[in-house]
């Protein structure tokens, strides 16, 4: 089946429309008429072949919403009607422990974890295509259930990468009350840190290089806000986190950071620059045995947990709406932090 798509068909090419396949819908799939597509500052560094590893034509997208067209024979977790999410994941080998573990992203098997763009169908070479299309075809266990509201569908689609990306490691390091938690960043994923930590009863504190973002921060959810560029005001809040999350996209001296957390504190990165960060200082980790660890998306479980959480606490993602063809402006903006906070295509205007 021909699918409306667009892609990059080099690093240097701008997005455009083409047409894509997808698959007849197998006995356990699920086949999905996308609705809404989340744009993610990953989409922004694969489609430009930040990252090594990356082939063309690259269909971007991993916040999916849709509705489910149609369902193959063996499909018991959904039916043709509901709303329902597809996130950073397509496959996994369903047999290793992280997999048992509900940790598919981690999956030990031969292939990994099959990423919903740019994954490795079976080590067959051929490629995955992500939401930035009309429709995409997913084994329904890959496929999550939503329970918002029709009118918040669109704010809905971030969570199933930017909320699930900080709910996992703000649950793994057990955020919770009485716990002094940090967001550096706050772009999208950031803004969900912030509103999910809130959430969880933390005491939250933003860390930002725009000033212009202060007052947002704030009604996202945040106790405190620190501009990072100001030494004075880093300072005033050394050796006193129990847990930082760093969703930056770009290298950065973390050595800033790590001198705020308590000992035994660790500062968790999400953020995946083209090149790494200066290596932090050693001596920094070790004079109050800090850690600093790194997490990747989430899995199938927890992110229903997470989608079920959002819906009962009437969280979803400040976002702006956008027509296909005007991903590149949207991409151009990400890059200079200027987007509050998450860029959602109306996929309608494919
Ligand atoms: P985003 O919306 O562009 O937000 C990133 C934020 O980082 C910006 O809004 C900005 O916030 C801050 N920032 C940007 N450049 C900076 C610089 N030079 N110095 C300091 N701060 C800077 O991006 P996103 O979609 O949230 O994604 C963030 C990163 O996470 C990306 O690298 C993405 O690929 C990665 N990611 C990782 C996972 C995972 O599983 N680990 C999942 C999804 C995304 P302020 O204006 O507040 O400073
Ligand atoms: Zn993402
Ligand atoms: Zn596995």
């Amino acid at each position: 089946m021909q699918t409306k798509a667009y892609a990059a068909q080099s690093p240097t090419t701008p997005l455009a429309p083409t047409t894509i396949p997808r698959r007849e819908v197998g006995e356990l799939d699920v086949a999905i008429d996308i609705l809404y597509c989340g744009v993610c500052h990953s989409d922004l560094h694969a489609a430009r072949g930040e990252w090594p590893g990356m082939r063309y034509p690259l269909v971007p997208g991993h916040e999916i919403i849709g509705r489910v067209t149609a369902v193959g024979s063996a499909v018991s977790k959904h039916k043709v009607g509901d709303v329902v999410g597809v996130g950073c994941m397509v496959g996994s080998c369903r047999h290793c422990d992280s997999c048992h573990d509900g940790l598919e992203q981690y999956c030990e098997g031969p292939h990994g974890w099959l990423q919903t763009y740019n994954g490795w169908l079976d080590g067959s070479g051929e490629n995955t295509f992500g939401g930035y299309s009309a429709g995409i075809t997913v084994d329904e266990h890959f496929v999550l259930k939503i329970s918002h509201g029709e009118a918040d569908l669109a704010a809905v689609a971030p969570l199933l990468c930017a909320g699930v990306t900080t709910w996992s490691p703000l649950r793994h390091w057990k955020v919770g009350p009485g716990k002094k938690v940090g967001i550096v960043g706050i772009g999208g994923l950031g803004h969900m840190g912030i509103k999910l930590a809130h959430a969880m009863g933390a005491e939250v504190v933003a860390f930002t290089t725009s000033p212009a973002k202060i007052q947002d921060a704030r009604d996202l959810g945040a106790d405190q806000v620190v501009v990072s560029r100001n030494a004075d005001e880093m300072a005033a809040h050394a050796k006193s986190f129990d847990f930082i999350l760093n969703t930056v996209a770009a290298p950065h001296d973390l050595d800033a950071f790590m001198a705020l957390l308590k000992r035994d504190g660790t500062m968790t990165m999400v953020g995946v620059p083209d090149t790494s960060h200066p290596s932090p200082n050693v001596a920094n980790l070790i004079f109050q045995r800090r850690q600093l660890a790194g997490s990747l998306i989430g899995g199938i479980p927890e992110t229903q947990e997470m989608l079920d959480f959002c819906a009962k606490h009437g969280i979803t993602s400040d976002i702006e709406m956008i027509d296909m063809k005007d991903i590149e402006a949207a991409f151009e903006r990400m890059k200079k932090s200027d987007v509050k906070y998450r860029f959602v295509i109306d996929m309608a205007t494919i």
